[in-house]
């Protein structure tokens, strides 16, 4: 699975790269931990005010099938572990979607 140096922060990669280690990373946890999933929105849907779908840098994940609470976070954590700071790998049980997204927080790169 691809890993993210530590100290070496997302912020500094480009943007199609930032987003290609997103993706990847999120897809080998999903298929390691031998789910059966779907990219079930990316800029389309209904998100947050100020979402970082809007912007292309986010990406849902829809796990089919039955998935405990603690299996979710625990693949967020995962995720969130191999990306490091400038990402954020959510889970939400309750629609059972992985929520990723690049949103660089050190000065270089940093969005807005
Ligand atoms: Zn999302």
């Amino acid at each position: 699975m691809v890993r993210i140096k530590k100290g070496a922060y997302g912020a500094r990669l480009g943007r199609e790269m930032a987003i290609w280690c997103m993706m990847s990373v999120c897809k080998d946890a999903l298929e390691e931990a031998g789910f059966d999933y779907e990219i079930s929105s990316g800029i389309e849907g209904e998100h947050m005010a100020g979402s970082l779908h809007y912007i292309g840098n986010a990406c849902d994940w829809a796990v089919r099938g039955h998935i405990h609470t603690e299996e979710g976070d625990s693949l967020a954590v995962r995720c969130s572990d191999f990306l490091g700071q400038d990402f954020d790998v959510i889970w939400n049980q309750e629609k059972k979607v992985l929520h990723s997204e690049w949103q660089p927080k050190t000065s270089f790169g940093k969005l807005g």
